[in-house]
């Protein structure tokens, strides 16, 4: 079986080095030296500011809205994966869901503007597939209207932005280390933000609020993770280079097998900036379902993401109508990408998906 992505597989001699650390201090979570370093060498390595490190990437959003303190609507994308949505409304807040571009598939910044009420408190955008929201006309409207910014970097690992961590951009932003991410700890996430009162607040929010032991600064929750989260981090961490290294490969060989389709126009081929997925789009919807069913008789896994348009949740108040992000979700494929997959893999994959136009 060919899955569509497999967690890196952390070598076990490494992790059991850390692992014995742990057993021997006998201290195995609320913020102890793993995860220390953890968050030191995630600040070297994507060259930010600090990184608050949290037990999983939905956490990390709403803890973001928590400490900018949003209320009423929050306008965002409805081609995300469902925890964007979700987080908003379990903050109390309302998703006002504004369509994609075309070409990024990124919340379409010219239709912003025009969906900003006197109840708007902020923009939470998804950098889709680890390329860039269009992110300096985003600051531009956030000023012009005094809006906060939050960017979803869950699928941006290691991306960059004029030269930038992408993390620097935004009030807040968040990433997912969830298993299937490209850098993982099995489970977690975190915050990066370049306001060092939301950093200082963001670290009580994580912590219930303890300001020492009998004193609380403010309501927070648990979103502490664990010394043996933080250690699969370190180690997956000295790994991450190859790791992209031989997506890319992956990535570029897929793009070479599936070229006569591109040029015949039977599909499109999206970029991932930081190899993380490899999406492509077809144009028929009944070659999709074909596809999808083929490959899986060959055991190749495939998914839609992000199916369905999140406008179109059913339980929102409002449905707006998203009709980009409607079209792409029935049109999208992520095809398998990890570092183990294999290029005879791929070489199957792509010929069972060109025989679909034979
Ligand atoms: C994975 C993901 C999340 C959720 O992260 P978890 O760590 O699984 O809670 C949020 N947003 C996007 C875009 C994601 O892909």
């Amino acid at each position: 079986m060919i899955p569509v992505t497999k967690p890196f597989k952390t070598p076990l001699s490494e992790l059991n080095l850390h692992l014995i650390d742990i057993w021997n201090s006998e201290l195995y979570t609320n913020n102890g030296p793993k995860l220390l370093k953890l968050e030191s060498e995630l600040k070297n390595h994507l060259k930010v500011p600090n990184v608050i490190f949290l037990c999983n990437g939905t956490i990390a959003l709403q803890i973001a809205i928590k400490a900018l303190e949003l209320k009423g609507e929050i306008i965002t994308t409805p081609f995300s994966y469902v925890a964007t949505t979700n987080s908003i409304i379990w903050e109390g807040c309302d998703p006002v869901f504004v369509d994609i571009e075309k070409e990024t598939l990124n919340i379409d910044t010219n239709l912003i503007e025009k969906r900003i009420t006197t109840k708007t408190s902020a923009i939470l955008a998804t950098h889709v597939f680890g390329n860039p929201c269009n992110i300096s006309e985003i600051d531009r409207i956030a000023k012009k209207y005094k809006l906060k910014v939050i960017y979803d970097g869950a699928h941006a690992f290691g991306v960059k932005y004029k030269g930038k961590s992408i993390y620097n951009y935004g009030d807040i932003a968040t990433c997912s280390t969830h298993a299937t991410k490209l850098f993982h700890t099995v489970e977690g996430g975190f915050i990066v933000s370049m306001n060092n009162r939301l950093v200082k607040k963001i670290n009580f929010l994580r912590n219930f609020g303890h300001n020492g032991p009998y004193d609380f600064a403010l309501a927070g929750i648990n979103g502490k993770n664990s010394e043996i989260h933080a250690s699969i981090g370190l180690v997956n961490l000295k790994h991450i280079k190859s790791n992209i290294l031989r997506r890319k490969k992956i990535s570029n060989y897929y793009s070479k097998l599936l070229s006569p389709l591109v040029e015949d126009k039977f599909i499109r081929t999206i970029n991932s900036e930081n190899y993380s997925y490899y999406p492509i789009l077809i144009f028929s919807k009944s070659k999709i379902i074909k596809i999808i069913e083929e490959l899986q008789k060959k055991g190749v896994m495939t998914r839609q993401y992000f199916k369905p348009s999140l406008n179109t949740l059913n339980y929102l108040k409002n449905n707006d109508q998203c009709e980009v992000s409607n079209q792409i979700c029935e049109r999208i494929l992520c095809l398998p990408i990890y570092d183990l997959l294999q290029e005879t893999d791929v070489e199957i994959i792509c010929e069972t998906i060109i025989n679909q136009y034979r």
